[in-house]
C-alpha cells in the first residue's frame, strides 16, 4: 500500500469538515491525540488534530512521521494577515517559515534556529504549487462553495491568494502594536499563526515535503478575536476542506 498523506489542522471545526470527506475511517490513538486513517479521492490520508502550538504542532508530524510513516504533510488552518492587502478571507499558500518568537541572540541571530545555521524553513514547490492552484479554483467561486449570504456577511466579494512567508509564534496576535512590529521587523511576512514554523522544521528534520495553508481570520489587531468561531464554522473548515479535496484530484 502507498504511504499515506498527512492532514493536520489545529481546531477541530477543520478537522471535522475534513472528516466528513474520508471514507474507510479507521482511528488510531497515540498519546493524547486521535489520529484518523482513511481513504480521500482514492489517496490513503492521515486527518489529525495537533492542537494549538507549536510543540504540539511539532509532536503531531513527529508522530505522523514516526507511527504512520507518512509521505507528505499538509497543515489547514487560520491566520492572522500582516502584510499591506492580506485580508480577512484571503487565502495565503506558505513559501517558506520562521518561528516569529525564537530569538537565542547574543548567541545566534535573532529567529535563527540554534545548530540549524538557518531561520527560514522552506515548504516544497511541487506540494505548494498544487494546494495554490487548488486555492485559486475555491477563491474562484466562493458563492458556489458558501452561499451569497455567508459572503455578504463576512464581505468576500474578492478573495486573493497570496504566496510568500508565513511566521509562527505561541502568541495569539491581538493588538496593532503586536502587529506593526512584527511588520517592521518582518516586512514580507503575510501571515501570523501558532504551528506552521514547527511542522516546517519537523519536516526538515525528516526530509518530508511539507505544504501549508491558511484562511485569513482576523487582522491580528484588537478585532481578532471576534466572531472567531463564526468565521472558522461558516467560512474557514469549508474553505479547507474544497482546497484540500481540489489538491488531492491534482496529485
Ligand atoms: N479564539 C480561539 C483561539 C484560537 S488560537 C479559540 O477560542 O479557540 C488561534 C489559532 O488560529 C491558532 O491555531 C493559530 O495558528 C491561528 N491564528 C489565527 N489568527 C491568529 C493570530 N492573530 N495570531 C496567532 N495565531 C492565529
Amino acid at each position: 500500500m502507498s504511504q499515506p498523506l498527512a492532514i493536520i489542522s489545529a481546531m477541530e471545526g477543520e478537522l471535522r469538515a475534513i472528516l466528513e470527506q474520508l471514507t474507510h475511517q479507521e482511528m488510531v490513538r497515540v498519546g493524547p491525540r486521535d489520529f484518523w486513517r482513511g481513504h480521500w479521492h482514492g489517496q490513503p490520508v492521515v486527518a489529525v488534530l495537533s492542537r494549538i502550538g507549536k510543540v504540539a504542532a511539532a509532536t503531531t508530524a513527529t508522530v505522523l512521521v514516526e507511527r504512520f510513516a507518512v509521505s507528505r504533510m499538509v497543515f489547514t488552518g487560520v491566520a492572522g494577515g500582516l502584510g499591506s492587502g492580506v485580508a480577512v478571507g484571503d487565502v495565503v499558500v506558505a513559501k517558506r517559515f520562521l518561528q516569529h518568537d525564537l530569538d537565542a541572540s547574543p548567541l545566534f541571530p535573532r529567529f535563527e534556529v540554534p545548530l540549524y545555521g538557518r531561520s527560514h524553513f522552506d515548504t516544497d514547490e511541487r506540494l505548494g504549487s498544487a494546494l495554490a492552484q487548488a486555492a485559486q479554483t475555491v477563491l474562484a467561486d466562493v458563492v458556489g462553495l458558501l452561499g451569497e449570504l455567508a459572503v455578504r456577511e463576512f464581505s468576500l466579494t474578492a478573495p486573493r491568494l497570496h504566496r510568500g512567508l508565513i511566521i509562527s509564534g505561541d502568541r495569539f496576535v491581538s493588538s496593532t502594536r503586536e502587529s506593526v512590529a512584527l511588520q517592521q521587523t518582518l516586512p514580507d511576512a503575510l501571515a501570523v499563526e501558532m504551528e506552521g514554523a514547527a511542522v516546517a522544521q519537523v519536516c526538515h528534520d525528516y526530509g518530508i515535503p511539507f505544504a501549508a495553508v491558511r484562511t485569513i481570520s482576523d487582522r491580528a489587531d484588537e478585532g481578532a478575536h471576534r466572531d472567531f468561531k463564526r468565521f472558522m464554522d461558516h467560512v474557514a473548515s469549508r474553505y479547507s476542506a474544497a482546497i484540500i479535496s481540489e489538491m488531492l484530484r491534482r496529485l
